[in-house]
């Protein structure tokens, strides 16, 4: 199928990608220029394990194509999928800005029947909203929701392999048959399709995205409470987990989740159910907990060093807001590092995929190593904030003699 895939972030150029694996003809087609030039060039601007390969192997192949000219990209397609970004507006709500500004121009330049795919996070009502924009268009324009749960550090295996595929869809048309046969060879071994109308669609993403965030901050209350009664919360994790109607994931306690999705679907679905009249107390309270756990380390660092961190040399070790990507987007070493830098400590961080993220952000402000074992000189503190495999077990002898105090604050 003649596929465009708008919006060639995180989502849309894994999904552009893995459909050009599947035997699709893809156009990756993005407003930023310089994106296109160096996909174009054969530069992959974002880290994901795996993606560069399929990437290549896809362009090669002369299945996938990049290009800055978004109409005439959808313009030559039968699907469009709709990738573009959807922030938090200052209300907690999601700006839709970017989703409008494609729908519009899919109501200019269609030239055939399509199928209009919206797999960005958008609140509820936003099929009908877009159905709206695109009903002036001079063809019949079929719009889906199909919100996307890959994971970054894992996403082109989970799109390839994903747990289901949540499809929003009123008619009984070729909207339908379409998503069927593009999904067909990720369902080889069962159907993982679940339909429902779009409206339920786009809750089910938040939905998910809340109650994943949600155990993730009652693991850091409980986290919390372990310190001051003597538990060990690895143990309590462990015990509760195996409860097969608990389960294991997204129970491990930590400095406060990020990303570019948790934070923002959880404020977002806070903000549709006050636009309901339903007060979701318990998604709210998830937030609220989440800013205050992202303040933990530096309130424990504080407590250390008796309430002054200034001239204190603190190492970090990871960035981004988890292992295996480069993805800074709201991750809590920000946090971390804003309110070092503010009291008055300096800050040496390392991270193996996110340090090109973080230095616009931060400029000489921070110093950057390339190796782990160098931010540890004459550091007065070291902190692990990401996960990331080849921290997990250091040469404490190394470390030992290069930190200035030996002190380890575990994320
Ligand atoms: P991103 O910021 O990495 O990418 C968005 C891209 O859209 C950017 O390259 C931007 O230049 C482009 N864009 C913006 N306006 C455009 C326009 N009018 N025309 C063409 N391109 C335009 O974002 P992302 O992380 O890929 O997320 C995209 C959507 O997917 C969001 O709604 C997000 O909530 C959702 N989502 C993200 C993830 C994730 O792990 N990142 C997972 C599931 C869902």
């Amino acid at each position: 199928m003649k596929l465009c895939m708008v919006g060639t972030g995180y989502v849309g150029l894994v999904s552009g990608a893995c459909f050009a694996e599947t035997g699709n003809q893809v156009v990756c087609a993005d407003i930023d220029e310089k994106k296109i030039e160096r996909l174009r060039a054969g530069e992959v601007p974002i880290f994901e394990p795996g993606l560069e390969e399929v990437i290549e192997r896809n362009v090669a192949g002369g299945r996938l194509s990049f290009s800055s000219d978004v109409a005439a990209a959808i313009a030559a397609s039968e699907v469009v999928f709709v990738a573009v970004g959807t922030p938090s507006r200052s209300d907690g709500g999601a700006d839709l800005s970017a989703v409008d500004k494609v729908a519009e121009t899919v109501a200019e330049s269609v030239e055939r029947e399509m199928v209009l795919v919206l797999k960005s996070t958008v609140p509820v009502g936003t099929n009908t909203r877009v159905r709206r924009i695109v009903a002036g268009a001079p063809h019949p324009v079929h719009v889906v929701s199909n919100p996307e749960f890959l994971k970054e550090g894992d996403a082109v295996n989970d799109f390839l392999r994903p747990d289901r595929i949540v499809l929003g869809c009123d008619e009984d048309g070729p909207a339908r048959d379409v998503m069927g046969r593009l999904y067909h060879p990720v369902c080889l071994d069962r159907d993982r399709i679940v339909w429902m109308d779009p409206v339920s669609a786009e809750l089910t993403k938040y939905v998910a995205n809340t109650m994943l965030a949600m155990r993730i901050s009652f693991m850091n209350e409980i986290a919390a409470l372990c310190e001051k009664v003597g538990a060990d919360v690895h143990s309590v994790r462990h015990g509760v987990g195996s409860d097969q109607r608990i389960g294991s994931k997204f129970l491990y306690a930590g400095p406060g989740y990020g990303g570019s999705c948790f934070p923002k679907d959880v404020r977002a679905l806070v903000n549709t159910g006050r636009e309901a009249g339903v007060e979701l107390e318990l998604a709210a309270t998830t937030d609220r907990v989440n800013d205050r756990q992202k303040g933990v380390i530096a309130r424990k660092l504080k407590q250390h060093f008796d309430g002054d961190l200034r001239g204190k040399r603190v190492a970090i070790w990871g960035i981004a807001f988890k292992p295996r990507t480069d993805d800074i987007r709201e991750s809590a070493t920000l946090t971390l590092i804003d309110t070092l830098l503010s009291e008055g400590a300096q800050v040496v961080a390392h991270d193996p995929e996110a340090m090109d993220e973080a230095r616009p952000r931060y400029g000489d402000r921070v110093t950057f190593v390339d190796d782990a074992y160098d931010a540890a000189m004459g550091a007065d503190a070291l902190v692990l904030m990401t996960e990331w495999r080849q921290y997990q077990n250091p040469n404490f002898d190394q470390l030992a003699a290069a930190m200035h105090r030996k002190l380890i604050v575990d994320g």
